[in-house]
C-alpha cells in the first residue's frame, strides 16, 4: 500500500500549524473560527482577494505563502461558491480539489472545515476525507529516479487534521468511507500495474490476501475449469504461456439465509486480440482489461473492511488473450459450461467468452438475487457514450433504476443502453448455436446480448466500463491512469439497498 496522508478528526479550534486551510463561500465569507484563526493577519486576506481576483468561486483557491502575522507558512483558501448549493456528492470533489493544492512535501495539514451559517455535516467531513484521499493517490512504484522535488509524482504523506463541528461522527463515519477508498485503491493499483507483473496466477494470488479481511477465496485452476466444461472461458487463455484461473469470493455478512448478491467480473490481464491481432497503436492500453475484475477485488477489499452487513459473491475470470501457436483460431467452435456451443468470429470478441462460463457458473452455484458483471467489452461503447457514463444492460428494471440512481449520487454514473430480440438475432451462428461477434452496427449491444444467454430469469445487468475504467481525464479526485472505477458505485448500490 502507498503512502498516503494520514487523516485525522479534531475540534473545531484556530489553532494551526504548517499548512492551513479554510473555506469561503462566493462573497468571501467564512465561519467563525476561521476569522479567529486568520484575524491576526489583518487585512492581508482582503487584499490579496482583491489583488487576485479572487472571489470564492467553486473549487477555486487563493494561496498565500508564509503569510505575515499567522503561525501557518502556507494558507489556502478554498471557494466553495454559493454555500446554499451544495449537494452532499460536492464534498468528495471538495475534498479532492483541497488535497491538489496541499504540496506534497507538506508534513502537517489543518484543515477549518467550516462555513458560516449550518454546521457541516459528519457525513460531508467523511466525503471531504475520502476526496483527499484517493486525490492523493499516486502509482509510482516503479518509478526509481524520483527526484525529491518532483512534486507531480510524490506520493504526499502529510499529517492531515479536519477541524470540525462533530469530530467523534465524523470520524465514526469516515472509518465507512477509509475502507471504500482503500477498495478504489486497490482497484486502482490493479489497473495500473503492468501485465508482465500482473498475469492470472499474481492476479488470483493478489485477489487471496483477501483472506486477511476475512474473505473467504477460492481459486481454480485449469484442470478445475475443465473439468466443470469451462470451453469458452479456456478456449480464450490457450495460447497464453500464462494459466487461466477463476477466483470466486465470498463476503457473508448478512443472513444466513439471504442468498447472495453476486458481482463478476472480465479479468483479460493483457488483450493482444489474439489470432486477430489489434493495430500496435495504444495496445499498452490493453494491460487494462482486468478493470472489471479489479473493480470486484477492490469492492470486496472495501465490504470486507468495513464489514458490510450483506452476502456478496465476487467472480473473476482471468486469462491472458496472446496469438500463438496454441491460440484458438477465427472459425474454431468452442463449449461453453451451459452446454451451448459458440463459433469464433473474431479472437478480439474474448471478454464474453469469459463472462459466458463465469455467469453461468455464478448463475447456478449460488442461485444469486441478482447479478452485475463490470467489463471493459467494447470500444463500441466509447463511440457511443465516451468516458463519461458506463454502458448499462439490463433484463431488470428495477435493478437498472438503482443502478442508475448510484451512478448520480457517487459521480460514477451509468447509462442504459436497449437489448431487444432483433439484436439477439445478430449473433445466431451459421455452425453453432451463437457466434461471439454480431458485427460492426450495435457492437456493444450485440454483446451484451451475448452475455444474457447466460444469465437465464436471473435479474442481471451488465456494465460496459470500456469508457470509464481507464485512460480516464484527470479529475478532482482521480489524477491516475485508472481510476479504480464501479468500487463506489457498488458499495453504495449494496449499502442503500442490500444490506440489513
Ligand atoms: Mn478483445
Ligand atoms: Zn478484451
Amino acid at each position: 500500500m502507498p503512502e498516503t496522508p494520514k487523516i485525522s478528526f479534531r475540534e473545531l479550534t484556530p489553532s494551526h500549524s504548517g499548512v492551513l486551510v479554510v473555506l469561503t463561500d462566493e462573497g468571501l465569507r467564512m465561519g467563525r473560527v476561521a476569522g479567529r484563526a486568520l484575524a491576526p493577519a489583518g487585512d492581508l486576506l482582503a487584499r490579496a482577494a482583491k489583488a487576485e481576483g479572487f472571489k470564492g468561486k467553486k473549487a477555486m483557491a487563493l494561496e498565500l505563502i508564509a503569510p505575515g502575522g499567522l503561525a501557518a507558512d502556507r494558507l489556502i483558501v478554498m471557494g466553495v461558491g454559493k454555500a446554499k448549493e451544495l449537494k452532499p456528492s460536492d464534498w468528495l470533489k471538495l475534498g479532492g480539489a483541497v488535497m491538489g493544492k496541499i504540496p506534497p512535501a507538506a508534513k502537517a495539514v489543518t484543515i477549518l472545515l467550516e462555513l458560516p451559517g449550518d454546521k457541516i455535516s459528519a457525513e460531508a467531513a467523511a466525503d471531504f476525507a475520502l476526496g483527499l484521499k484517493l486525490r492523493a493517490y499516486r502509482f509510482d512504484r516503479y518509478k526509481t529516479k524520483r527526484k525529491e522535488d518532483d512534486d507531480k509524482d510524490r506520493t504526499p504523506s502529510a499529517a492531515i487534521a479536519i477541524a470540525v463541528a462533530d469530530p467523534a461522527q465524523a470520524k465514526k463515519r469516515w472509518q465507512q468511507r477509509a475502507a471504500i477508498a482503500e477498495g478504489v485503491v486497490q482497484a486502482r493499483d490493479l489497473v495500473n500495474e503492468p501485465p508482465n507483473v500482473l498475469y492470472p496466477v499474481e492476479f488470483a494470488r493478489r485477489a487471496a490476501a483477501l483472506r486477511k479481511l476475512g474473505v473467504a477465496v477460492e481459486v481454480l485452476d485449469v484442470k478445475a475449469m475443465k473439468k466443470l466444461g469451462m470451453g469458452a472461458l479456456l478456449g480464450v487463455g490457450q495460447g497464453s504461456a500464462h494459466d487461466s484461473r477463476l477466483v470466486v469470493m465470498r463476503w457473508s455478512g448478512g443472513n444466513r439465509k439471504e442468498p447472495p448478491l453476486a458481482i463478476i467480473g472480465k479479468g483479460v490481464c493483457f488483450d493482444t486480440g489474439g489470432i486477430s491481432i489489434k493495430p500496435a497503436a495504444s495496445m499498452e492500453d490493453m494491460k487494462g482489461d482486468m478493470a472489471g475484475a479489479a473493480c470486484v477485488v477492490g469492492l470486496m477489499h472495501a465490504l470486507g473492511l468495513r464489514k458490510a452487513k450483506a452476502n456478496v459473491v465476487g467472480a473473476i475470470g482471468l486469462v491472458e488473450n496472446m496469438p500463438s501457436a496454441t491460440a484458438q483460431r477465427p472459425g474454431d467452435i468452442v463449449k461453453s459450461m451451459s452446454g451451448q456451443t459458440i463459433e469464433i468470429i473474431n479472437t478480439d470478441a474474448e471478454g464474453r467468452l469469459v463472462l459466458a462460463d463465469v455467469l453461468w457458473y455464478v448463475n447456478k452455484r449460488f442461485k444469486p438475487k441478482f447479478m452485475i458483471d463490470l467489463a471493459t467489452l467494447t470500444g463500441a461503447i466509447i463511440v457511443s457514450l465516451g468516458q463519461e457514463y458506463a454502458g448499462l444492460f439490463a433484463n431488470d428494471d428495477k435493478l437498472s433504476k438503482r443502478l442508475a440512481a448510484a451512478g448520480e449520487a457517487t459521480g460514477e454514473r451509468v447509462w442504459r443502453m436497449p437489448l431487444g430480440p432483433e439484436f439477439d438475432k445478430m449473433i445466431d451462428s451459421k455452425f453453432a448455436d451463437m457466434k461471439n461477434t454480431g458485427g460492426r452496427h450495435g457492437g456493444s449491444i450485440t454483446a451484451a446480448q451475448f452475455l444474457e444467454r447466460y444469465v437465464e430469469k436471473t435479474p442481471w445487468a451488465h456494465l460496459d466500463i470500456a469508457g470509464t475504467a481507464m485512460g480516464v481525464q484527470p479529475s478532482e479526485i482521480n489524477q491516475s491512469w485508472a481510476p479504480g472505477w464501479g468500487v463506489r458505485l457498488l458499495d453504495r448500490l449494496i449499502a442503500e439497498h442490500y444490506e440489513r
